[in-house]
């Protein structure tokens, strides 16, 4: 059954690829990374029991949420295509761009729609439960939330034809991203330029007020809700 294919595929990913990086920059080589730690709030074993129970339920939702939009009724109105000649094979690699740069425009607008009080105190409230985030915390949404989270992709993958390999190629850069954003350490060298770094997410959960980005800093910037880097 693709619900349950899915939800175990998402969970085991979850702790073997968020819970391997917590384990390692915390525990087993805690003292090698120590330096590049964001914030020095302490995690407690309940924030972390509150990431994992709350992501769970998100994964549920996005495992619900695709087999629903990959079974009939909806399935026939998804362009989503595996043949290889259909489209050209330029058309493959540039679609996964794409992808993110729809994906970060639209969590900018509805990110920023949540921290309105009004949202905010009944659905992302939430996510801000860890204001020093954990790479657990990277799923941790209010249900309604974890809804919001997914549902942009369906009119998307109604009107522009996806190869499924460029969607699962999105998908696995979508999760790497949203990992490295709760991570709770900064181990990218440079500038931040042009992306956004773990530095920035975590401000975000300790500050509330700026940094509303996902994968770069256009809408920040161009919006002027840029932060301060620590
Ligand atoms: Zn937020
Ligand atoms: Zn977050």
């Amino acid at each position: 059954m693709l619900l349950t294919k899915l939800f175990l595929f998402q969970t085991i990913r979850y702790f073997i690829i968020g819970g391997g990086a917590f384990l390692i920059l915390n525990k087993w080589a805690r003292v090698r990374f120590q330096k590049y730690r964001i914030q020095e709030t302490p995690v407690s074993q309940k924030q972390l029991s509150t990431e994992i129970k709350y992501s769970l339920i998100t994964l549920l939702m996005f495992s619900a949420f695709f087999s629903t939009i990959f079974s009939p009724p909806i399935s026939p109105y998804i362009k989503v295509y595996a043949e290889s000649n259909i489209y050209p094979l330029w058309w493959s690699i540039i679609s996964v761009p794409i992808l993110v740069i729809l994906h970060d425009t639209f969590f900018y607008w509805m990110h920023r729609t949540l921290h309105h009080k009004f949202f905010y105190n009944k659905f992302h409230r939430t996510h801000h439960l860890s204001t020093n985030p954990t790479p657990f915390a990277s799923f941790s949404f209010h249900p309604v939330e974890a809804l919001l989270e997914t549902i942009w992709i369906l009119p998307v993958l109604m009107i522009i034809p996806i190869h499924k390999y460029s969607l699962i190629t999105f998908a696995f850069i979508s999760f790497l991203n949203n990992i490295k954003g709760h991570l709770g350490f900064e181990l990218s060298s440079g500038s931040r330029r042009y992306l956004n770094s773990s530095t920035h997410h975590s401000m975000h959960h300790r500050l509330f007020k700026s940094n509303y980005g996902l994968y770069f800093l256009f809408w920040d910037r161009i919006c002027k809700t840029e932060g301060p880097p620590a």
